[in-house]
């Protein structure tokens, strides 16, 4: 491909049909014109502000923090406007969308968080929204799909291969391809074609700009280690964006080891993975011997995907970041920690965070500091949490 811009080391790229690639370009066209344009970041930060209600909190959380030996703060993505850190990818992408004139907006969605945010922002900008959604997940997340009716999206259930998140995205570009002339496709994560990945990153770097900040304010200096949990890899590549640079500063990024990596049911795709493509890019992705995408599994809906972001897989081949694996196990564990020393109810997936967060520290002194991304808040997951408690006979 003659466009190396859009490749991060060998991942990456543009694997989509012809009649995708005038589409992509512009797509990329008008972002760049975009991000470079004050009128429009002017827009873009009101929204942050008035609208999800950004910034968000640096915390200290003194009571882990005495606990586990090092200083440890979260930076407050939970505190968001729907929960969560997607709605600063979602803001982005439909301001650039009714820039680019479109009426329509397309989405694909696994545990439906992505969906939520989607049509949250549809509904603020007035656009008509259609979410795609495996039907196996429609079944299994029913408050999402009544939280975006709700919001006035249309939400199309996928009947092919697994039912699931892996098989709506297929969907969703296959739609797009038919129907870009009026319609926007908002990617939920740092994944998909070039200029996806460099989009969402741009769009979620809002998290590690202020914490940056925040800590040089607050604390001085910089962090130890900052950490984030990865799914596609989002809020990770968001909360490393302004610490790349940052050659002192460790980056780790957390993936779901379910079952246990030796089990095969997990969501890996860093440990195990090799490279493959899928969803229009080059990654690592849970494949068998004969190149089929495998099911990821984990406890966390939002973590359960078979591959990952290009440049995750680049910043890992490069040595820059290291990826690391908690098991479902480990990751309730460290949940209910949080509830009960901080009274913070996380997101499963940013629990897995937290749970590296408490292993790292035994290394860590108690001057050194780890920042961790907590993405979302956990009221998504209460009947997941009461159904695991339930079996390990907490709760009767
Ligand atoms: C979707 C989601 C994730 C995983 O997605 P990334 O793109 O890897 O960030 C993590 N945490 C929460 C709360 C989510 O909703």
């Amino acid at each position: 491909m003659s466009n190396t811009k859009a490749y991060y080391g060998q991942f990456g790229g543009q694997y989509v049909s012809e009649s995708l690639m005038n589409t992509l370009a512009e797509v990329d066209a008008a972002f760049e014109e975009a991000i470079h344009d004050p009128e429009f970041l002017k827009q873009y930060h009101y929204y942050l502000k008035q609208y999800v209600g950004r910034e968000t909190p640096l915390y200290f959380a003194e009571r882990l923090s005495e606990k586990y030996g090092t200083r440890i703060y979260l930076k407050r993505e939970d505190l968001n406007h729907t929960g969560a850190h997607k709605i600063n990818n979602v803001i982005g992408q439909i301001l650039l969308a009714k820039r680019m004139g479109k009426t329509k907006v397309i989405a694909e969605t696994g545990a439906g968080q992505h969906g939520v945010a989607t049509a949250t922002g549809a509904a603020l900008f007035n656009m008509e929204c259609t979410v795609y959604m495996g039907a196996e997940d429609i079944e299994r997340q029913k408050l999402n799909v009544m939280r975006m009716e709700m919001l006035g999206a249309t939400v199309v259930p996928v009947h092919s291969g697994s039912n699931t998140l892996k098989d709506a995205t297929n969907e969703a570009i296959r739609t797009w391809a038919k129907t870009a002339e009026d319609t926007f496709y908002i990617i939920g994560s740092a994944v998909g074609p070039y200029p996806y990945p460099k989009m969402v990153k741009e769009f979620q770097s809002c998290i590690s700009r202020e914490a940056k900040r925040q800590f040089a304010q607050e604390v001085g200096g910089l962090p130890d280690v900052v950490m984030a949990c990865v799914g596609g890899g989002s809020n990770s590549i968001g909360m490393f964006a302004d610490f790349i640079e940052e050659k002192d500063v460790r980056l780790i990024g957390v993936e779901a080891a379910g079952l246990g990596i030796e089990t095969g049911k997990h969501a890996s795709a860093m440990a195990l993975g090799k490279p493959g493509v899928l969803h229009g890019m080059k990654s690592y992705l849970l494949q068998d011997d004969d190149g089929n995408v495998q099911l990821a599994h984990s406890i966390s809906a939002g973590l359960d995907y078979p591959g990952v972001g290009p440049e995750h897989a680049y910043l890992k081949d490069s040595g820059r970041a290291e990826y690391v694996s908690i098991t479902d196990v480990e990751a309730m564990d460290a949940l209910m920690e949080l509830c009960k020393l901080e009274g913070i109810i996380p997101a499963i997936e940013s629990a897995h965070a937290m749970a590296y967060a408490f292993q790292l520290a035994k290394e860590m002194t108690p001057e050194q500091s780890i920042i961790v991304c907590l993405s979302g808040r956990g009221d998504k997951d209460v009947n997941t949490i009461a159904d695991y408690l339930a079996g390990k006979g907490y709760l009767n």
